[in-house]
């Protein structure tokens, strides 16, 4: 007998609406706000005109969705996300391609991580290809707001937040999914040197059997407390470490990649495995496929020689190898990537009392890091075409 799956318009038998693109209601804001210099762009600050809001309720399904003015949710105070947090979320960005279209980089990637982060904390699930239809409908409402200057783009934050107003602990059986967008410049402006890293194993951002593979918001406030010690000490980030072997897991909320020279001259490009302890990023999956392609023969890296070979391996990196490559002279880079800032240099390390320093300190970007991020932007922008990664939102 086959088992029946939950499909998103099912409910216990009885038939409820799912998530529709045609039910789609418009209501654009009487008057728009000002544009926002940008070079005055904050990260997450800047609130553009519209946001989408649609709802589930158990009886019914899911709302008419609508593109709506900016403003405050109303919320019973009881409500399931303020207190046991069933909250999830994505980050994406919209560029202009050369046509002045707004475009997004592989969004069904997405998609498909919103959909496993849905389902881990048991929010009702909904075909997240519809979302995509809708979040494209909203960055053409708010094009505008992109910012064309190179490294710029509009940050898009999908949310899908357990809404169900009674303190019982269980599941919540509705739910909202918002989208809001915020132009966004460089991550971390102005500053092209490497950012120090404190690395910390007393605290840990995720653990085998735990939520830190999914992006839930329960997973990051608790981080907030050594990410402000660290701060203090001078270190802008903190390199998450896990177990007794000092094992590296992220870097703040990037995902880390080190640079080490093999003897022979050719590079080994090294990132933890996705073993249900790191955010399996976007950006992580692109660098790892480019850096493939180029020692395939497949595409050259910018300022990357057609010979030099390099040789990814997602395996378990530890602080101990780093240093003894630091100490070795073969630790060439490290960086951290995300959709964010794409990809960030590392410019030291501390760990144990003791600043381990890369070359990335004084010059920042070194020679993958800086190929990565330039082949990735022109993706994104639509000045390179590669596997159909950079979709147009017309
Ligand atoms: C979002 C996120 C990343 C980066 O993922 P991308 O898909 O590349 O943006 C890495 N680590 C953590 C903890 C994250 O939340």
């Amino acid at each position: 007998m086959a088992i029946e799956k939950i499909s998103p318009s099912t409910n216990g038998g009885t038939h409820v609406a799912p998530l529709d693109a045609s039910k789609l209601v418009v209501n654009l804001a009487k008057t728009l706000k000002p544009l926002v210099p940008s070079e005055d762009l904050i990260f997450g600050e800047t609130k553009t005109d519209h946001m989408l809001v649609v709802s589930y309720e158990p009886a019914t399904g899911w709302s008419a969705p609508e593109i709506k003015p900016y403003g405050p949710l109303n919320l019973d105070p009881a409500s399931s996300c303020f207190q046991y947090c069933p909250n999830v979320f994505e980050g994406m960005k919209a560029y202009l391609g050369p046509n002045g279209e707004p475009r997004l980089f592989r969004p069904d990637k997405n998609m498909e991580r919103l959909s496993r982060s849905v389902e881990r904390v048991a929010l009702p699930p909904f075909d997240t290809s519809v979302l995509l239809e809708l979040i494209k409908r909203l960055v053409m409402v708010e094009a505008r707001w992109i910012p064309s200057e190179p490294g710029h783009s509009l940050y898009i934050r999908p949310t899908v937040i357990g809404t169900r107003a009674a303190l019982g602990v269980a599941a919540s059986d509705s739910a909202i999914i918002y989208v809001i967008v915020t132009p966004a410049g460089p991550y971390f402006r102005g500053s092209v040197k490497g950012i120090p890293l404190l690395a910390v194993g007393e605290s840990v951002r995720s653990w085998p059997g735990g939520t830190g593979g999914h992006k839930l918001g329960l997973n990051y406030a608790p981080g907030f407390l050594p990410q402000r010690i660290a701060a203090k000490q001078g270190y802008s980030q903190i390199l998450w470490l896990l177990g007794d072997d000092a094992k590296i897991t992220e870097a703040g909320a990037m995902n880390f990649f080190a640079v080490a020279r093999r003897d022979d001259g050719d590079l080994d490009i090294v990132t933890p495995p996705l073993d249900g302890t790191i955010l399996p990023g976007l950006t992580r999956a692109s660098c790892l496929a480019l850096l493939d392609g180029h020692t395939q023969g497949r595409l050259t890296l910018p300022g990357i020689a057609l010979t030099q070979r390099l040789y990814t391996h997602e395996r378990t990196l530890t602080m101990s190898e780093i240093a003894a490559w630091s100490a070795d002279g073969k630790l060439l880079e490290a960086f951290g990537v995300g959709t964010a800032v794409i990809v960030a240099p590392v410019g030291r390390i501390g760990w144990e009392g003791k600043d381990l320093v890369l070359p990335s300190e004084e010059t920042g970007l070194g020679p993958v890091g800086k190929a990565l991020w330039e082949r990735i932007v022109d993706i994104q922008v639509g000045k390179v075409e590669w596997e159909g990664w950079s979709v147009s939102c017309v």
